[in-house]
């Protein structure tokens, strides 16, 4: 009983978060950084955030994650950061020649006031950025948003910087493919090239955080949107941004610089969020949808009508990220069962709106919950009042889970205690019979494991 003290008496709290369902805002954009190729990340800060958020990441992805630091001292905190930044873009510019320094701020760099535009022109002056090579950055103050606004204040930096208007118009598609995992970046490439769509996605994070193994160390690995591609986003004929939380201000910034309309959709996470991608492919392409697209379909439709019975008014909660909640809770009721309790710690426009639609008329009963106080401890007392059958979420589920004794399926960002997830797509059809599979895998080995010896049956 590791959270043996929550009680199920829910107390209104204004000042307090007790386990966020959030973490910091640079990891983000550390994220979408090294979704860009030969980029090297920069944290401008202290040596310490540096180092938690490439350990997060690397314990989510078990992969190296290179970035600098400012290492700043008393010295910074008092005077400023920017000695430090200067010297650090001369330094990584000699020594690891990266293509692109993706900078991102800190609390501490955020608090002191540090200008990084002012910072940057003064280093591109002093001649510290060598020719054909960027220093780009984005405002990372963890003390608003979450990691997912880090990683959406980077891919707007992205914009903001590389992407240009040369006044012809290329015909292609931009896609950003919100915050999801290296595989699910290569499966949006898959289905948009299948879809005859010509896509240029950014940031791309496959090659990168899944690179092959190869038995030599790639400090800069092949992955990873090219620049010169970031650059010509400003001549595509359309932005597909999915998940507004993470890509809408990206896809807006485009829009305002360089005038290629976007459309936002939620992520391609389930059937019917994965029929409005697929359909806004097609419309893109003006083809047919492929015969192997339709057939991953209908075996997920098939898998779905397999596994209903089983599904049938199951109460879950949930707890994450909400361009993933609103995609997730709507795979959900195409299960038919009832996401009761989602909670998310991270910011954001219209969350329960969203999440109303996606329920629909199906769940009138669900609490939603969002910001500072939508936190782990308050789902473990709603939990408590009135119990749920099964909890998706991060790693820090486990703890409820164990607790209450309930079913948990790991699904979002971090997972941090298993191995190999994110090798595996959740979005699109296949990544939806994953999911599917992954879901009815915990509900039944509870059932196998309290299960009395004269009904422990082989078919269930
Ligand atoms: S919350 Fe702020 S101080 Fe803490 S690791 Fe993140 S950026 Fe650094």
């Amino acid at each position: 009983m590791l959270l043996r003290h929550t009680t199920a008496d829910v107390m209104e709290r204004s000042a307090l978060t007790i386990n966020p369902a959030k973490t910091c805002q640079p990891i983000g954009a550390l994220y979408a950084a090294l979704g860009v190729h030969n980029c090297l990340p920069h944290s401008h800060g202290s040596q310490g955030c540096c180092a938690y958020h490439r350990s997060t990441l690397t314990r989510h992805y078990k992969e190296p994650v290179m970035a600098g630091s400012s290492s700043f001292t008393e010295g910074s905190a008092v005077f400023g950061g920017q000695a430090n930044l200067l010297q650090a873009i001369t330094n990584m510019f000699a020594m690891y020649n990266p293509d692109i320094i993706a900078v991102h701020t800190t609390c501490l760099s955020e608090t002191i006031g540090d200008d990084l535009v002012q910072i940057i022109s003064k280093a591109r002056e002093e001649g510290k950025v060598p020719p054909g090579k960027h220093v780009i950055h984005a405002n990372t103050p963890s003390y608003i948003g979450s990691h997912v606004t880090g990683f959406s204040n980077m891919v707007k930096g992205i914009v903001t910087y590389l992407a240009e208007n040369s006044g012809r118009k290329r015909n292609q598609v931009n896609i950003i493919p919100g915050w999801v995992e290296p595989s699910d970046m290569r499966e949006v490439r898959r289905l948009s090239r299948a879809m005859g769509v010509n896509c240029n996605i950014f940031p791309d994070t496959s090659d990168v955080m899944d690179a092959p193994q190869t038995g030599r160390h790639e400090f800069y690995p092949r992955g990873g949107a090219p620049i010169e591609e970031i650059r010509h986003s400003g001549d595509s004929r359309s932005t597909l941004a999915l998940g507004p939380t993470a890509s809408e201000a990206a896809a807006l910034k485009l829009e305002e610089k360089c005038e290629v309309r976007s459309e936002v959709l939620e992520l391609p996470i389930g059937l019917v969020a994965t029929d409005r991608f697929i359909n806004a492919l097609r419309h893109r392409s003006g083809i047919r949808v492929p015969g192997f697209i339709t057939d991953e379909r209908g075996r997920l439709v098939d898998m779905i009508a397999d596994m209903h019975q089983y599904f049938y008014r199951k109460r879950v909660a949930l707890f994450g990220d909400p361009d993933q909640l609103v995609s997730l809770t709507e795979f959900l009721v195409t299960l038919d069962m009832r996401p009761v309790y989602i909670v998310t710690g991270t910011p954001g426009k219209r969350f329960e709106t969203r999440i109303r639609e996606a329920l629909g008329d199906s769940v009138p009963e669900a609490q939603i919950r969002q910001g500072p106080q939508a936190d782990m401890f308050l789902l473990h007392q709603m939990i408590k009042k009135e119990g749920v059958d099964l909890l998706i979420g991060n790693t820090y589920g486990k703890y409820i889970a164990r607790d209450e004794d309930i079913p948990f399926v790991r699904f979002g960002f971090p997972i941090l205690d298993r191995v190999g997830h994110s090798y595996f797509p959740t979005v699109a059809y296949m990544g939806a019979m994953r999911l599917a599979e992954k879901i009815l895998s915990a509900v039944m080995d509870r059932q196998d494991r309290n299960a009395p010896e004269e009904s422990f049956e082989l078919t269930m």
